[in-house]
């Protein structure tokens, strides 16, 4: 890329902290769960009391292996916990128990489509360098006056940590990473990753290599932290192209004298990133091993039986999708951006006379309905193979397309099946050729002189005719049939 006469390179690399789903806090009894009052679940370990002793919780670590198998990683045998120290007031021990040198899985990747939407899928690999287990912490509320409140509610709530290498090269690419991780977390049931609540939050480092002229120059990194929006990731990011770039063209080049790293938040109100630390030196985070907690060594067989749970992952879903029911790029990224839809959808395509037919009836109307009434599939009145039943009605000629819509307005209202309802309606269609058969015979004795016509050389006649066919027939002679057996009759009379 160039700007300002100068040749750059956009490297990006992320944080991602998501919280998992589990019933109870990472070491300790209290219910994991967001809001309520604050400090109604909290215990002398989830408070830091002197003397409480954590214990680790099993679905704690099955969540972490689940979703480093779903990021393609390897779970190690052997991980262990350790303390990273820090002063922050949220902060209840002092110390926030991670995993520094010995997380419990690493070296995975995840495939990310950077074509723009809607247009054919390009993929690339965003390799993921490891998966570690830490607990959150409390947080604090600032109250206008000048005093601060704490919540412990979040404190030793169990988090992953998923850290990239720096492989995105532009801001789109870091929300679609963003974007496809959230996606993959949400879709093996470790996360509901609810960003509004903060339970995915992710942290960007960004620089620049510049090329001047021929001599190389890398900009300081800023770590932008907790942006917890795509759309945040995708402004900070572009946001910093720019300053990083117009800091180089200041003459002084002040910020670059800062230091290696700078820390930044993202205001999104001023579309700004702001300075908040400047690191000359790493900070020393005194790591050490954490004492209470034992570390984990995991058999081959716990690990095996854990990453069964995991089960097919959406890349692996689209790429069977596209190629079994001849779907494009963006229908089956729609189709598999959440488990319940992907499986919603297969069951409805098992007995389908015509997948591809089904997929766009789901992707049209029921999607359709659930966005307008802002519903899951589960608050359906009915079930998927209802869908089968009323496509297969439309692909079978039983019913037109435009009767089915309200066959599937009526399923909407009372959730019974298409069957009763096109019975109900009378919307079947007869495909009895010798019903048929007998109303094109009156027909063509009623309008003589239209099939004169006919003779006569005026070949549009015969669609009028077959527009009083069906119109004799009120609306339920099979439309094919009908056109068959007018021209037959036709092509008969010469
Ligand atoms: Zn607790
Ligand atoms: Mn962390």
């Amino acid at each position: 890329m160039s700007k300002n006469g100068l040749d750059y390179e956009v490297i990006i690399g992320c944080e991602i902290h998501c919280q998992l789903g589990t019933k109870t806090k990472a070491f300790c009894s209290c219910e994991n769960r967001y809001g309520g009052m604050p400090n109604t679940r909290v215990c002398p370990v989830c408070l830091g009391l002197p003397g409480a002793m954590p214990s680790v919780g099993q679905e704690y670590i099955e969540f972490g292996i689940r979703s480093g198998v779903a990021l393609g990683c390897g779970v190690n045998s052997f991980s262990k916990f350790d303390r990273k120290h820090y002063f922050y007031p949220d902060l209840v021990k002092g110390y926030q128990v991670t995993q520094f040198d010995n997380p419990i899985c690493k070296d995975g990747k995840v495939e990310i489509n950077i074509a723009p939407h809607g247009e054919k899928a390009v993929f690339k690999n965003i390799r993921i360098e490891r998966v570690h287990l830490e607990e959150d912490v409390g947080k604090s509320l600032h109250i206008e006056g000048g005093h601060s409140y704490i919540d412990y509610n979040r404190s030793g709530v169990p988090l992953i940590e998923i850290v990239s290498y720096p492989d995105m090269s532009t801001p789109e690419e870091a929300a679609r990473y963003m974007q496809t991780v959230r996606e993959i977390l949400r879709f093996v049931g470790v996360s509901d990753a609810n960003m509004e609540e903060g339970a995915f939050r992710c942290d960007a480092n960004i620089n620049l290599k510049i090329n001047d002229n021929g001599k190389q120059f890398i900009t300081p990194i800023s770590e932008i932290k907790n942006m917890n929006s795509f759309k945040a990731v995708r402004d900070a990011c572009t946001y910093e192209i720019k300053r990083q770039l117009e800091e180089y063209n200041s003459p002084d080049r002040k910020a670059f004298a800062r230091g290696y790293k700078n820390t930044m938040g993202w205001d999104d109100q001023s579309g700004k990133t702001v300075v908040q630390r400047t690191k000359t030196v790493m900070i020393d985070y005194r790591f050490m091993p954490e004492p209470d907690v034992k570390p984990l060594r995991l058999s081959d067989g716990f690990i095996a039986q854990v990453s069964d749970t995991v089960g097919e992952l959406p890349a692996d879903k689209r790429r069977r999708f596209k190629k079994d029911f001849n779907l494009s790029d963006f229908d089956v990224e729609t189709l598999t951006s959440e488990r319940a839809l992907a499986e919603w959808f297969e069951e409805a395509a098992k007995n389908a006379s015509d997948p591809k037919k089904t997929a766009n009836w789901i992707l049209a109307e029921v999607l359709a309905v659930l966005n307008e009434k802002n519903i899951g599939l589960s608050d359906l009145p009915f079930g998927a193979t209802h869908i089968t039943e009323l496509v297969n009605s439309i692909d079978l000629g039983k019913i037109t397309g435009k009767q089915a819509k309200t066959v599937f307005a009526e399923m909407l209202k009372s959730g019974d099946n298409p069957e009763s309802i096109i019975k109900k309606f009378g919307f079947e269609q007869i495909s009895d050729i010798g019903f048929i058969e007998g109303i094109v015979d009156i027909v063509f004795a009623e309008n003589e002189s239209a099939v004169e016509d006919w003779k006569n050389g005026k070949t549009n006649v015969a669609g009028w005719l077959m527009g009083q066919v069906m119109k004799k027939s009120q609306g339920k002679a099979n439309p094919a049939e009908a056109t068959k057996l007018v021209n037959q009759k036709l092509k008969a009379l010469c």
